[in-house]
């Protein structure tokens, strides 16, 4: 672990200062109760850049994000930075948390999602269908549809509109990841289940290829593939007999946010985006929901994602996994006594959320 533990904290924007608040300030109570000491440094992200800097995200920003062990990041964006053009911009120079993305080279996405036995009842599904359900969306962050070249929008001699997007992976981008997949399943329970389109898209056949490949390094793991339109159906039906999915950059960032429904709201999942498992390199946490801006500046901001996502920066970036169960079990004290926040049925508000976890915490 370094020392000191450097940390770059990001708010972002809409409801991302209010929850990145909370998880800092956990995450400065349990360093200080565990004597770990830290070096933090604040920045600002995306719109609120854009705002004072006139830039999405700033190379001193990334400088600063490089030296760091971890950067904690809230969620970034909203309708009125949507449509401003940069003559010539990537799409990681029109959004400052692809950018940092891609600079980091985070491309293995952690986004875990599980039924919380006091929040059955806030789920979607009947009770007997949802509990146990303990699933690991493992999301490729760097590559496919997002960050896709040719892209456009362009006008026909007609004068109607034609709008593409290339979904490109390499097979050692494909490698990689899958590799970390494989690794992540023998932590747990020895099931990878790999989703993709390769019925109907190229990158799809190399995809599953690949992935078939590395798997014959991992003889002890028990690997399925499943076309994706079928895996999201599947996860719906069955939620407890998935373990990790492995999937790319679009399918990954769709069954995390459908896999949100297992623990009662999307505001409930943590994520972790990684360089690989090198616990060398400067990670991302963040909470996989955007900036909500439906119910920002009310105070009324779930930030239990937030809180999650420092759990697994203790896990992954401190090698502190035992403060990292900590904080999931101050999670769940703060579910079982019933302060809840409104997206789960509750009327608390993100402070007394947040006071109820720090107390749990001692
Ligand atoms: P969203 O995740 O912001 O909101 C979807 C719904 O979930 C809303 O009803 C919202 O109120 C609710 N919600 C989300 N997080 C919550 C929380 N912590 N507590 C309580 N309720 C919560 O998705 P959206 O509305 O599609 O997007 C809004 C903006 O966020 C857009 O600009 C989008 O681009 C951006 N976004 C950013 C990220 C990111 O930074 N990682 C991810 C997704 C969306």
């Amino acid at each position: 672990m370094a020392n000191p533990f450097k940390l770059l904290v990001l708010p972002g924007d809409g409801i991302g200062p209010e929850v990145v608040a909370v998880g800092l300030s956990v995450f400065e109570r349990l360093c200080r109760l565990e004597g770990i000491d830290t070096e933090i440094q604040h920045d600002l992200l995306h719109g609120a850049a854009w705002e004072k800097y006139g830039s999405f995200c700033r190379d001193e920003t990334v400088t600063a994000a490089k030296q760091s062990d971890a950067v904690l990041i809230g969620a970034v964006g909203g309708p009125q930075w949507d449509d401003i053009v940069i003559e010539g911009a990537t799409p990681a120079e029109r959004d400052g948390l692809m950018r940092l993305r891609e600079e980091l080279e985070t491309y293995a996405c952690l986004r875990p999602s599980r039924a919380y036995e006091s929040l059955l009842e806030q789920t979607p599904f009947k009770p007997q269908v949802v509990r146990g359900a303990d699933i690991l969306i493992l999301r490729e962050l760097c590559g496919g549809l997002p960050y896709g070249n040719p892209r456009g929008i362009d006008q026909l001699e007609d004068g109607s509109y034609q709008a593409y997007d290339a979904n490109f992976y390499t097979s050692e981008e494909i490698r990689r990841f899958a590799a970390v997949g494989f690794e992540i399943a023998g932590q747990r329970s020895g099931k990878l289940t790999s989703i993709d389109k390769s019925n109907v898209m190229e990158s799809g056949i190399l995809w599953r290829h690949i992935v078939t490949e590395v798997g014959l390094d991992y003889p002890g793991i028990e690997l399925t593939h499943l076309y994706t339109d079928n895996a999201l159906y599947q996860m719906m039906l069955r939620p407890t007999s998935f373990d990790v999915v492995l999937a790319d950059n679009i399918f990954g960032d769709l069954a995390s946010d459908l896999v949100a429904s297992y623990a009662g709201s999307l505001g409930m999942l943590p994520s972790a985006s990684l360089h690989g498992l090198n616990p060398g390199k400067s990670a991302i946490y963040e909470p996989v929901h955007g900036t909500a801006p439906d119910i920002a500046g009310q105070g009324i901001a779930n930030p239990i994602g937030t809180v999650l996502s420092v759990a697994l920066m203790f896990e992954y970036s401190l090698q502190r996994k035992d403060l990292g169960q900590r904080i999931d079990a101050a999670v769940e004290q703060c579910l079982q006594a019933g302060v809840l926040t409104a997206d789960l049925g509750g009327s608390a508000s993100t402070e007394q959320v947040h006071e109820k976890i720090l107390s749990a915490l001692h």
